[in-house]
């Protein structure tokens, strides 16, 4: 009798396919200096944004909530700031740029990053664009209205 593996054909269609499609949807960012700072799984301009400061929220941990993203980030840990909130203090602990030492995002709790249930993207600190000026920037004085 042949071996039969059980492979569980779970014919959900909304199962995710773990290698090849994935790994094509990686998205790269960087920093404005032009130093590569972060791969994820999905679009940052697909996720959720804080109410405070729009920060970019991107899942580290999973939860019942939802899944944790896949990225990793290039940056080096700064000094925690304390802010203040409506309600309270929030301490935030910053990582910053290798290069050019801006700050990229932060999290609630001390490095390594993804210690904390979420990590936070500073709105406006990330490109996609590597030493380019973005497509359509130039296009303003030539309106095409062809195909
Ligand atoms: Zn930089």
């Amino acid at each position: 009798m042949p071996k039969v593996v059980s492979r569980s054909a779970v014919s959900s269609s909304t199962d995710v396919q773990p290698t090849a499609s994935s790994a094509a949807d990686l998205r790269v960012y960087y920093c404005i200096c032009g130093e590569f700072i972060l791969v994820i799984d999905k679009s940052l301009a697909t996720l959720p944004r804080r109410k405070t400061d729009n920060a970019i929220i991107m899942r580290t941990q999973d939860s019942d909530a939802g899944n944790a993203r896949v990225f990793k980030l290039n940056a080096v840990a700064g000094e925690p700031i304390l802010l203040e909130r409506q309600g309270g203090h929030e301490c935030q602990y910053r990582f910053h740029c290798p290069r050019c030492s801006l700050p990229i995002g932060y999290q609630s709790s001390p490095p390594p990053v993804k210690s904390a249930p979420f990590f936070y993207i500073l709105a406006g600190a990330l490109t996609q664009h590597q030493g380019q000026i973005p497509p359509g920037a130039l296009d303003e004085e030539l309106p095409k209205t062809s195909g």
